[in-house]
């Protein structure tokens, strides 16, 4: 099972695709996370695709397209991965799906986690990160057990750069000019499936399920 997460950032995508690889054992791929590991490790890749995403801008493809291409040929990825944060632009979807297949397959599912941009807003602010694992929470409305801390791995929670409120700003607008059109894309292509995300997250989930079935 393919499936990609398409929607604003911060409209839940990634938690939703983690809970979705938890329960259909599929890797979850996060092409944000690929880069803030590198960031932590201060590789050569991390310090480039810092310059951008502190900006709120998308890191370019000629970078982006490459470590995603290497991180779905590993084999892991051999029953299928859920996306998450790719593609982010038309030319990055037609790699995608030429290389997908050329293996003789295809994306399953484009799944389009659908908020407003008033409660986008909202919601960032008040996004919290785990710099260990990933994770993320909200303070009003998915608080860890424990303030501050992650419920996952114990470190202590950030505000990531990117989801500062000036950045956000930036992000919606790139999102617009060039993730939206995705929408349009995989609909030709008939994988759209909508769920309406300004829902809690237990109920984003189930229509997710509903969706991609047992
Ligand atoms: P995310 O964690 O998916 O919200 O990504 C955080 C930031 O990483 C984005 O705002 C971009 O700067 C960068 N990024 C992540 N994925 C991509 C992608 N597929 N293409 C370009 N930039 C990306």
């Amino acid at each position: 099972m393919k499936i990609i997460m398409l929607g604003a950032p911060g409209a839940g995508k990634g938690t939703q695709a983690r809970r979705i690889a938890g329960e259909y054992g599929i890797p979850h791929i996060s092409t944000g996370d690929i880069f803030r590991a590198n960031i932590k490790d201060q590789t050569e890749l991390g310090m480039e695709a810092k310059s951008y995403m502190d900006k709120g801008q998308l890191v370019p493809d000629e970078l982006t397209v490459k470590i995603l291409l290497d991180r779905v040929a590993k084999d892991d990825c051999k029953n299928g991965y859920v996306l998450d944060g790719y593609p982010r632009t038309i030319p990055q979807a037609e790699v995608l799906d030429k290389a997908v297949t050329e293996l003789g397959e295809k994306i399953d599912y484009a799944i389009n986690v659908d908020v407003p941009d008033e409660n986008i807003v909202r919601r960032m602010s008040g996004r919290r990160s785990c710099p260990g694992c990933g994770a993320t929470f909200h303070i009003e409305h998915m608080p860890p057990k424990k303030e501050g801390i992650c419920d996952t791995c114990g470190k202590e929670l950030v505000i990531r750069d990117d989801d500062r409120p000036e950045t956000v700003q930036n992000r919606l607008k790139v999102y617009h000019e060039q993730t939206q059109p995705l929408i349009e894309y995989y609909n030709k292509q008939g994988i759209v499936k909508e769920v309406d995300g300004t829902k809690d997250p237990e109920a984003v989930f189930n229509a997710i399920k509903d969706i991609l079935g047992a």
